[in-house]
């Protein structure tokens, strides 16, 4: 490759990152590809990591780790995940961890765990830049289908993903209804697939009117709850014959919205909590207790994505309507301001697009 020098988005210390010029990744391995990212979205966890709140994230770090690539050199032995050769010029999805396939993590399906892997932007320099290298590419490269695009796809690794592993958690069976706490991304696809893929009714629970209305709106969920202006107790009796939820999908991660979910899930209901914790919360034990609920949490191992691939390629579940805010790379920085301040109820997803 011509170019030497690229921009990227470098986080040098907690709370603070630059918008800066940086080399251009070279291959190392035979397994490396090196990709132009086409689009990537700011996560919650690349704001965290901007905070200083995962200590394996150690700086100078390029954050992101949702997106799509154009793979422009590939080295001698990469492949994707499909066995096939890579194609120069193809677009790729790639999903958020490299992972080797052959430790002892990765064989028994701990694939978080793998010792010789991890999450771009985190554990390695992720995709907020003009270009990434990706190890490893037979477990991550997601050859995307003729026909589709990038922006259709670019939430399926992470965001879907993990919804996917707190539905799976769930123990969810079709015509239940489950309560989301919480509509941001992650919120958003939860409800997403239980109505178009797993056939539930959602109740949306969060104190933000704009993304109750969002969801209402979308059709992902079929009332909503919100703990600042409704009496939540009588709305969750009313809407689960008393009984409360069978099964609780939690997603932001924090005291009050740990405390919500224990306190409207029912007797031997399942508290399932996705979200990645930004600091230490109390679980209140004696609201699980006496239900004889389960609470179940995790770091999602990138399971259903052959079916949401499917499901989205069909028209059965999209989410490029959770994508409302995009800017170029020049305006990241921004887009963390934005993404990750508190008073932004109509940014669901900030895409970045090259
Ligand atoms: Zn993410
Ligand atoms: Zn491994």
């Amino acid at each position: 490759m011509e170019q030497k020098t690229m921009k990227a988005l470098v986080y040098h210390e907690p709370g603070k990152i630059s918008l800066d010029e940086v080399d251009v990744p070279v291959i190392k391995q035979p397994k490396d590809v090196i990709g132009k990212v086409t689009i990537n979205a700011i996560c919650t966890s690349d704001v965290h990591v901007m905070h200083g709140y995962l200590p394996m994230a150690t700086p100078p770090l390029i954050l992101g780790h949702e997106f799509c690539v154009e793979a422009i050199e590939a080295g001698s032995e990469a492949k994707d995940i499909q066995g096939n050769d890579i194609v120069i010029g193809k677009h790729y999805c790639v999903l958020p961890a490299s992972f080797c396939g052959e430790c002892d993590f990765c064989k028994a399906g701990n694939i978080a765990g793998c010792v010789n892997g991890g999450t771009y932007g985190v554990m390695q320099n992720g995709c907020q830049a003009e270009y990434v290298r990706i190890p490893d590419s037979h477990s991550g490269m997601l050859p995307i289908p003729e026909g589709m695009t990038d922006k259709q796809i670019v939430l399926l690794g992470d965001m879907l993903a993990t919804a996917w592993f707190g539905i799976e958690n769930a123990n969810v069976e079709e015509g239940q209804t489950i309560a989301v706490v919480g509509l941001g991304p992650v919120g958003m696809c939860a409800c997403e697939l239980l109505t178009n893929y797993f056939g539930c009714k959602v109740v949306g629970l969060t104190r933000s009117q704009e993304k109750l209305d969002l969801a209402l709106k979308q059709g992902v969920i079929v009332a909503g709850i919100s703990p600042a202006t409704d009496d939540v107790a009588a709305r969750v009796a009313e809407l689960t014959e008393g009984k409360g939820f069978s099964a609780v999908i939690e997603t932001p991660g924090n005291q009050s919205s740990m405390d919500l979910a224990c306190s409207v899930v029912g007797y031997q209901g399942i508290v399932s909590t996705i979200a990645i914790f930004g600091s230490a919360i109390t679980i209140p034990m004696n609201a699980l207790c006496y239900k004889n609920a389960t609470i179940k949490m995790g770091v999602q191992q990138l399971h259903g994505i052959a079916e949401m691939l499917e499901a989205i390629m069909t028209g059965k579940i999209s989410t490029e309507w959770m994508l409302t805010h995009s800017s170029s790379l020049d305006e990241i920085v921004k887009g963390y301001e934005v993404f990750g301040g508190s008073d932004t109820p109509d940014c669901i997803k900030w895409v970045i697009e090259a």
